[in-house]
C-alpha cells in the first residue's frame, strides 16, 4: 500500500481511542469537565454498563451557547492559553479532547446552559459530524449523553467487557471521585436505580461511609496531618486487620486528579511491611498536595498518569506518613486497669526458663517503654490494654483477660513481634550485637543462592552477620547475629537466604526487615514450649510495648480477641 495521510475521519477514531478505552473512561472525562466547571451536584445515568447510554448532569458554569459547537471540537478548551500555562495545569481537563473523542466514537449530545444566558443550546454530534445545533430551555448546567459507545469502531466494542464489569469500573470511578470531593454530591443510576450516592455535604467520613459501608468508614485511618514543606498528604488508610485480596484498593489523587502511580502504591505498601497478613492489600484513599509546577500532569491522553519534579521525595513522604499513622494508631477509649496480681517493678524473674538471651543481645537499646512499670497510665504504645495472664494452653497459646474480653496470644508470633522490633530497633541506632565464632567457618551454597548471597553481604553486615565472600561459591563467615548463636553458622545463613529468594529486586529497606524479620523466627520462642507464668507474663509486658502488637513480622496476627459481648452472645446472655 502506497504512503498516504489517513482521511479526517479514521485519525480523530484512532485519536478517540487514547482518550476513550471503556464507558469508566467517558464517565471520568464528564466527571472531570462537570468538576472544572465548578459543579456542586453531579448525576450519572448508566444504562446497559454504559454500552447503552452514559449520561452526566452537572451544575455548574454551563457553556456559552455560541461556544458550544467549539466545545466538541479537537484540542478546543477553555482551560489553556500557552504552552507556559502547561507548567502549572490547576484544571482536570487541559487537551481539549474528551468531548470531540466522544462524538468520534459515539452518538453525542450536549444540551448545556450558562447561567448568564437565558437560552440554553442543544447539540447532536454522531461519527464527528455535528447533526443538531439548536436553541433550547435547559437548566443552568451542562448534560452530557454518550449512547452506543464505538458503535463505529467494531474492533473496539468487540474488546468491551461484559455490563456487570463495565458496571463495576463505572461504579469504581464515581466512587473514588465522590471519596476525593466530599463537597461535590454524586449521584450515580444504573437502569434508573440509585447505585451510589453521597450528600455531596462536605464531610469525608460521610462519602467514606457511602462508598465502603459503616463498617469499613469507621475502622479507616485518618492519616495524621502530614504538612512536609509544600507536599500535604490528606487521607484516609486501612488499619493492619482491614484488608482486601487484591491491590486494587489503593487510590490516589494528586491536586484533586485521579492518577496511577505503581511508584505511590509501593510507597504504601512499604508502610505496611511487617503489619500486614501475607497474601493481604490495605485500603488507602489519598490526596497529596503539591504546588502545580512540580507535577507535569501531561503524560498521557487520559490524564492518569503524572511525573513529579522529585519523586524521591514524594515517596519518601507520603511512606512516613502512612507508618506514621499506622503506628500511631490508638483503640477506641477504654477502660483501664492495672490488675493487682501483676508482678511488681521490672525485675529478672520474668526470664527464668525461657530463652531470654535473645532478648540480651540487644539489650540496653530497647526501644522507650519496653519494660514499663505495671499499672503505669495511659495506652500502651500500640493501642493494647494492659491484659491480665489467665494461664496456658497447649503449650502453644496465652489466654488473658483484658478490660473488654479475653484475649488469645499466639506465644510464638508474639515473641517473634518483639525480638523484631528490638532487632529493627538496635539496628537503626547500629547496636546490634554479634556472636563472634571460636573459628570462621566456611560455607557453601548452591550458584543462585550464592550470587543472591554475595550481593546482599551489606545488609547482612548490618544485622549482625560478619562474613565474606570465599570465592566461588563459599563464603566465610566469621560472626552471626546474637540471636541466632543457637544455630550454626550454616542454620543461620540459610534461614537468612531464603528471603533473598523470595523477591529479586525488594527495596533495600524491605529486605533488611524481612530478614530481620526470619532471623526473628528462627529465635522466637516455639509452640509447644511451657512456659511459666511469669514468662507468660513478661511476654505479654513486652507485646504490650511494641509499637505494632497485633501482628508478627509476617503480618500474621499474634493475638485473637474475644469480647465481652460475643461471649454473652454465644452464651445466649444477650440478643
Ligand atoms: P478539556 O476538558 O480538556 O478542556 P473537553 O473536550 O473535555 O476538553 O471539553 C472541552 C470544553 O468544553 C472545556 O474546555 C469546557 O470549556 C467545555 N465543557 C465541557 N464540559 C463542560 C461542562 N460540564 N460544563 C461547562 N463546560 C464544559
Ligand atoms: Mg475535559
Amino acid at each position: 500500500m502506497p504512503i498516504r495521510v489517513l482521511p479526517e475521519q479514521v485519525a480523530s477514531a484512532i485519536a478517540a481511542g487514547e482518550v476513550v478505552e471503556r464507558p469508566a473512561s467517558v464517565v471520568k472525562e464528564l466527571i472531570e469537565n462537570a468538576l472544572d466547571a465548578g459543579a456542586t451536584r453531579i448525576e450519572i445515568r448508566v444504562e446497559g454498563g454504559g454500552h447503552g447510554l452514559i449520561e452526566v448532569a452537572d451544575n455548574g458554569s454551563g457553556i456559552l451557547a455560541a461556544e458550544v459547537p467549539l466545545a466538541v471540537a479537537r484540542f478546543a478548551t477553555s482551560k489553556l492559553d500557552s504552552v507556559e500555562d502547561l507548567e502549572a495545569i490547576d484544571t482536570l481537563g487541559f487537551r481539549g479532547e474528551a468531548l470531540a473523542s466522544m462524538g468520534a466514537v459515539a452518538r453525542l449530545e450536549i444540551q448545556t446552559r450558562a447561567a448568564a444566558e437565558s437560552v440554553g443550546a442543544r447539540l447532536e454530534v454522531e461519527g464527528g459530524r455535528t447533526l443538531v445545533h439548536e436553541p433550547v430551555g435547559a437548566p443552568a448546567g451542562t448534560m452530557v449523553r454518550v449512547r452506543d459507545l464505538f458503535y463505529n469502531v467494531p474492533a473496539r466494542r468487540k474488546f468491551l467487557k461484559t455490563e456487570a464489569t463495565e458496571r463495576r469500573w463505572i461504579t469504581e470511578v464515581v466512587s473514588r471521585y465522590a471519596l476525593a470531593y466530599p463537597q461535590v454530591q454524586f449521584q450515580l443510576h444504573h437502569e434508573s436505580k440509585l447505585h451510589m450516592g453521597t450528600t455531596g455535604r462536605g464531610d469525608p467520613l460521610e462519602a467514606l461511609t457511602a462508598v465502603y459501608g459503616v463498617e469499613v468508614a469507621r475502622a479507616l485511618l485518618p492519616i495524621r496531618e502530614e504538612g512536609a514543606g509544600p507536599l500535604r498528604i490528606r487521607g484516609f488508610v486501612s488499619p493492619p486487620d482491614v484488608h482486601r485480596s487484591n491491590r486494587r484498593q489503593l487510590t490516589f489523587f494528586v491536586n484533586g486528579r485521579w492518577i496511577h502511580d505503581p511508584s505511590l502504591a509501593a510507597a504504601v505498601r512499604q508502610a505496611y511491611h511487617g503489619l500486614l497478613m501475607v497474601g493481604r492489600h490495605p485500603m488507602a484513599i489519598l490526596q497529596l498536595e503539591l504546588p502545580a509546577q512540580d507535577v507535569d500532569v501531561n503524560v498521557h491522553p487520559t490524564k492518569a498518569e503524572v511525573r513529579f519534579r522529585d519523586p524521591g521525595r514524594v515517596f519518601a513522604v507520603l511512606q512516613r506518613a502512612v507508618r506514621a499513622t499506622l503506628l500511631g494508631q490508638t483503640t477506641p477509649p477504654r477502660v483501664r486497669y492495672a490488675p493487682a496480681d501483676r508482678p511488681a517493678g521490672d525485675g529478672e524473674q520474668g526470664r527464668i526458663g525461657l530463652d531470654w538471651a535473645a532478648a540480651a543481645s540487644v539489650r540496653g537499646v530497647e526501644p522507650a517503654g519496653l519494660h514499663p512499670a505495671p499499672g503505669r497510665p495511659g495506652a500502651a504504645a500500640g493501642g493494647l490494654p494492659l491484659l491480665r495472664v489467665v494461664g496456658q494452653v497447649s503449650a502453644s497459646y496465652v489466654v488473658a483477660e483484658g478490660p473488654d474480653g479475653i484475649y488469645l496470644v499466639d506465644q510464638h508470633a508474639a515473641h517473634e513481634r518483639i525480638l523484631f522490633e528490638r532487632l529493627m530497633h538496635a539496628h537503626q541506632t547500629e547496636r546490634i550485637e554479634s556472636q563472634a565464632l571460636l573459628e570462621p567457618q566456611t560455607v557453601e551454597f548452591p550458584p543462585a543462592q550464592a550470587s543472591l548471597l554475595e550481593s546482599q553481604l551489606e545488609i547482612l553486615q548490618k544485622l549482625g552477620f560478619q562474613l565474606e565472600h570465599f570465592g566461588g561459591r563459599a563464603f566465610r563467615v566469621r560472626a552471626v547475629p546474637e540471636l541466632l548463636r543457637d544455630l550454626s553458622p550454616e542454620q543461620a545463613l540459610r534461614s537468612v537466604v531464603e528471603d533473598f529468594e523470595e523477591d529479586e529486586t525488594p527495596l533495600a529497606e524491605e529486605l533488611e526487615a524481612r530478614v530481620a524479620a526470619r532471623v526473628c523466627k528462627r529465635a522466637a520462642v516455639k509452640a509447644g514450649q511451657v512456659l511459666s507464668l511469669q514468662e507468660q507474663e513478661r511476654l505479654l509486658m513486652d507485646l504490650e510495648a511494641c509499637a505494632a502488637p497485633r501482628t508478627c513480622p509476617h503480618g500474621r496476627p499474634t493475638m485473637i480477641h474475644l469480647p465481652v459481648e460475643a461471649l454473652e452472645r454465644q452464651f445466649g446472655r444477650r440478643g
